[in-house]
Order: structure tokens, then C-alpha cells, then sequence
């Protein structure tokens, strides 16, 4: 899957799952370059649940893997990449600031972003929040559709006419990923990413921990807070993910758990 638009990147590989070392600055360039390349890319935003779903769930990890851009969205990862001493991760790239980001870019530029994904109505408010700041983003379109098999079909026939740069999907991983990863080829859209819960953080439905906890690697101490049922989702992010890191690390000298 991976386009030869653009030179090899910088690699760090945590738990059979690969990241890619790059900053907010190049993740933009790169996708201007996916843009004027005008073939389709597939973005994912990586994080420790991400590698802790990948290490049973084969599909979801090759997707990632032969993403043309796996960005690091975690503090976790760029920890663990120091401690496994593979490539070091230079910054945390988090979904919902690029989604901000490629929209100045759009009023900018002029490129086209299709929003699919998030509960009813919280697109619209999450670009009409954009708007605000960037009243020239160019909208292509948006859905809140859903990521079932049935509703394949109907989502390819709204997006196609439309003809975005930039398909942004926020239906969660790994669901997200394997929809862009099954309807790549035929979109034929530049950059398809998947975004999470990035259309709840912009259009204030969902609430992201401030930027003091999140330097302090604690954003998952905030969802836990806020979002209590998801603490299975936050086990395996914190605790499970630093479990395999360290086994990884120091291999058969740890039991199994
Ligand atoms: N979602 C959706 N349809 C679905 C499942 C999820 O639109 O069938 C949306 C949900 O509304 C939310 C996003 O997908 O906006 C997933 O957010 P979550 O916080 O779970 O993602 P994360 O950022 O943790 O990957």
C-alpha cells in the first residue's frame, strides 16, 4: 500500500507495530506531498492502545504497518521508544491538533476536507467551531454514517461526487482503519486519516485534558475521570501497554502474566 511519492521515512518499531519519527511540521509537509501526488494514502494516528489491539488482532496491525503515515498520538510510545531504544520519537503528533491544523491549511490553500464519522451533528459543529478561526476552510462535505458493512455502499456514494483532498474519519480504532483500509482504492482521495474522537474535542462534546496533564503524560488519568466506562480501553493503554514494553525489554525474564 505504501506510495513511493516520498522517500523512506524514520522508523521506530514498538511491539511488532511501526511508528513513524516524525514532528507536526513534517506531518504536514507530508501531506501536502500526499496531495500533490494525487494518489491515495492512508493516515493512522498510533497510540498505545493501538499497539496493545495489534498484538492480537493481525488485520488491525497490518493496516498500521503499511500505513504511508503511522504518526505517534501517544506520550506512551515516545516513552517506550526511549526505553526499547529504537528509534527515537521526536514529538507527539495527537489527531485532534492535526484536524485543526490541516484546517488553517485548507483556508489557506484551498485543499477539501469530507468529515465522516462522530454521532449525529457533531460534525457540523465541530467545522462550524473551525470556521470560526478559518473561515476559508474549504468543506467538502460530512456524515455521521457508520462504519457497518451495510452503510458501505452509501458512504462511497455520498464522498465520491464530492471529490475531497482530505477524508477525515472518526468512527475509533480499529474500525476507522479497516474502513479506510477496505475503501482506499476506491475513494480515490489523497489522504484519508483516521481521527478518533477528534470531532467530540473540537465541537466541545467531549472534553480533552489540559495541556498540563497531557505534557505530564496523564491524559489517560483525565478519561478515566471523565469517561469511567472506559476504563477496560484505559487498561490496556496504560498498565497492559507498559507491561508488554517492559517484556519486551527484558524478554524471558519476566514471567508471563
Ligand atoms: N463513532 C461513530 N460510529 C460508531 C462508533 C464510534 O461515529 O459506530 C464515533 C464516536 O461518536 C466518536 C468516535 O467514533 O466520535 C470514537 O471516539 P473514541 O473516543 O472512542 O476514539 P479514540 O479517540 O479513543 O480512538
Amino acid at each position: 500500500m505504501t506510495c513511493d511519492c516520498l522517500a523512506p521515512l524514520n522508523t521506530a518499531t514498538i511491539l511488532n507495530v511501526k511508528i513513524h519519527a516524525v514532528t507536526h511540521a513534517q506531518t504536514l509537509k507530508l501531506i501536502e506531498q500526499f496531495i500533490a501526488c494525487r494518489q491515495p494514502h492512508q493516515v493512522v494516528t498510533v497510540n498505545p492502545e493501538f499497539v496493545v489491539a495489534a498484538q492480537t488482532d493481525q488485520e488491525f496491525r497490518y493496516i498500521v504497518n503499511q500505513a504511508d503515515l503511522a504518526l505517534p498520538d501517544g506520550i506512551g510510545l515516545l516513552k517506550a521508544a526511549r526505553f526499547l531504544r529504537t528509534t527515537p520519537l521526536p514529538e507527539r503528533v495527537p489527531g485532534s491538533d492535526l484536524v485543526i491544523r490541516l484546517a488553517e491549511l485548507s483556508h489557506q490553500k484551498g485543499y477539501r476536507i469530507y468529515f465522516l464519522g462522530a454521532w449525529a451533528g457533531v460534525a457540523e459543529k465541530a467545522i462550524a467551531k473551525l470556521k470560526e478561526s478559518y473561515p476559508n476552510m474549504q468543506v467538502a462535505g460530512y456524515y455521521a454514517g457508520s462504519p457497518t458493512m451495510s452503510e458501505n455502499e452509501v458512504i462511497i456514494q455520498r464522498i465520491l461526487p464530492t471529490h475531497p483532498d482530505i477524508l477525515l474519519v472518526a468512527y475509533g480504532a480499529p474500525k476507522q482503519d479497516k474502513w479506510i483500509a477496505r475503501n482506499l482504492e476506491r475513494l480515490q482521495v489523497s489522504v484519508c486519516i483516521g481521527v478518533g474522537g477528534s470531532f467530540d474535542f473540537i465541537a466541545g462534546t467531549a472534553k480533552r485534558a489540559p495541556r498540563w496533564l497531557q505534557h505530564m503524560g496523564l491524559e489517560w488519568l483525565h478519561r478515566l475521570v471523565m469517561q469511567p466506562w472506559r476504563w477496560r480501553r484505559i487498561w490496556n493503554a496504560v498498565p497492559r501497554f507498559s507491561w508488554l514494553v517492559l517484556k519486551e525489554r527484558f524478554g524471558q525474564s519476566i514471567p508471563n502474566s
